[in-house]
């Protein structure tokens, strides 16, 4: 049943092989307007409390009021995650203390989540797919937040996330690797991206991960879990998973045993450090939340959101592979955002016509997104607009530019805007294809450069240093392949 280890992705010890098993449970933040119980703005920032309902304060009396649009939003992860949607499921609540969660516990769902088990598919960049299982998604409330660096005596608290709707997804222990594991994060940030279930804003904390890990040697049953708490970043994922396997293996090879807790990774040092002992399920007191009917959905209902989804990554890849041609990796980028993605079709298909796919896909990939990373700009803010790239595209299609000039092209465009083919008519950009010009030029560098072009019989690779020459003497106007074909002839080569 289980699958041969791969020797790649095992930690070497000192007494031998360990392989890490990772599952993972992500809170990601449910895009909606009000929170999960109340009216209240679920809204990023804002004045401290100033999103605070009497429900969210936890004040006597108040009844929380499930949020339809929280339900339907969960309801269409759980579609996005191929998985069971539960028509009956039961909010819980789950007690402890935490300075930051005045009614004292936390709505969840514990025994009936809403979503039950599915599967998300990881594309590694090998080309190795792994499918991680998905055991559940139930929605919970959010808690506050302590502030201790605002007085030097006293903590404040701002109950602004009190109360806003989360999704915890809680995954099977099926990662083997930190690559893998922030493979897995991202593409289920891709797919709530998609779906518009979540922003997957990491730095906002609309989504962070608690990391279960575990080692053990090949081939052994599985070991005693840590759980590390609360990592807000993929670069953090990895790096968190990489000290707190070093350790466990550390404490295995020294005769020690895991114990099962709950850890902090602290990045600035690179290690994880103990919080507390791990709770079982039972601390919690679950049970029922009295102020709350179980949540029934009609079957129609979840009919109807399955068939109102977009199209999603693995079926836009799928699709941009057997109609396009692309590769596999360049469908990878492309489909990584729903607006990268749609950028690229605009860019094949602006005003009726088809352009070359590939040639559509390297420059969105390589030229733009490129531009844009060196920027800090997002594709939303290209500005270069598709119709402008695929104006650039049929200049070099219909050969009026050539590849090089192009690059200059897309830079003007870039930095002044404007149409792609009235800037090459008005600045001279025209590549040279007029033979009688460009045989001129080869004429006169041959001319000025006897003994190269002696060489240049023998040595036919000579003849790179003479294209090179012509092309830069025609300010890179001059059509290449003509260049070439001239200077062989000249040049006497085959
Ligand atoms: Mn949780």
């Amino acid at each position: 049943m289980n699958a041969p280890v791969k020797t790649a992705k095992l930690i070497k010890g000192a007494t031998g092989d360990f392989e890490v098993i990772v599952g993972m449970e992500v809170h990601a933040q449910v895009t909606s307007k009000a929170k999960l119980f109340s009216g209240a703005s679920a809204a990023f920032g804002g004045a401290p409390n100033a999103h605070v309902s009497l429900v969210d304060a936890a004040m006597p009396g108040m009844l929380p009021v499930i949020n339809e649009e929280c339900v339907r939003q969960a309801i269409r992860t759980g579609l996005g995650l191929e998985a069971k949607i539960n028509l009956r499921s039961v909010f819980d609540r789950k007690n402890y203390f935490y300075p930051d969660l005045p009614q004292g516990y936390q709505i969840s769902q514990y025994k009936s989540p809403v979503v039950g088990e599915g599967v998300v598919v990881v594309d590694m960049p090998d080309g190795e797919i792994v499918r991680v299982g998905i055991e559940r998604l139930h929605l919970e409330q959010d808690a506050g937040k302590s502030l201790h660096d605002q007085h030097p005596s006293m903590s404040f608290v701002d109950l602004n996330r009190s109360g806003v709707a989360l999704m915890e997804i809680v995954s099977r222990p099926d990662i083997r690797s930190s690559e893998e594991a922030k493979a897995f994060v991202a593409k289920l940030r891709t797919i709530m991206r998609y779906l518009g279930t979540c922003d997957g804003n990491m730095e906002e904390g609309s989504l962070r991960a608690d990391v279960n890990v575990s080692v053990r040697r090949p081939g052994e049953p599985l070991g005693t879990r840590c759980e590390i708490k609360n990592v807000n970043s993929l670069r953090f994922i990895g790096q968190a998973i990489e000290v707190e396997a070093r350790r466990q293996i550390g404490v295995i090879e020294d005769g020690g045993a895991i114990e099962q807790e709950t850890r902090l990774f602290d990045p600035a040092r690179g290690e994880t450090r103990s919080m507390r002992n791990k709770e079982e399920a039972h601390d919690y007191r679950y049970f029922p939340d009295p102020d709350l009917l179980p949540l029934e959905l009609d079957q129609a209902y979840v009919d109807a959101l399955a068939a109102a989804l977009p199209e999603l990554p693995d079926a836009k890849k799928a699709r941009f592979t057997a109609d396009y041609g692309l590769s596999a990796y360049d469908a990878d980028v492309l489909v990584g955002e729903r607006e990268s993605a749609d950028f690229f079709e605009s860019v094949v298909a602006a005003d009726g016509r088809r352009r070359d796919p590939k040639a559509a896909a390297n420059w969105v990939i390589n030229e733009l997104f490129g531009r844009l990373n060196k920027d800090g700009h997002s594709i939303a803010e290209s500005p270069v607009s598709a119709a402008q790239l695929g104006a650039v595209l049929d200049l070099i299609a219909d050969g009026t530019i050539s590849g090089k000039i192009a690059k200059d092209l897309f830079e003007i465009v870039w930095s002044e805007g404007g149409d792609p083919r009235a800037i090459v008519e008005a600045r001279g950009m025209k590549q040279v294809t007029d033979t009688g010009a460009i045989e001129a030029v080869v004429d006169e560098i041959v001319a000025k450069n006897p003994d190269k072009a002696a060489q240049a019989k023998d040595k036919p690779a000579m003849v790179g240093w003479f294209v090179g020459q012509v092309m830069k003497a025609s300010g890179g106007k001059a059509n290449p392949q003509a260049v070439n074909a001239l200077l062989k002839a000249k040049l006497g080569i085959e």
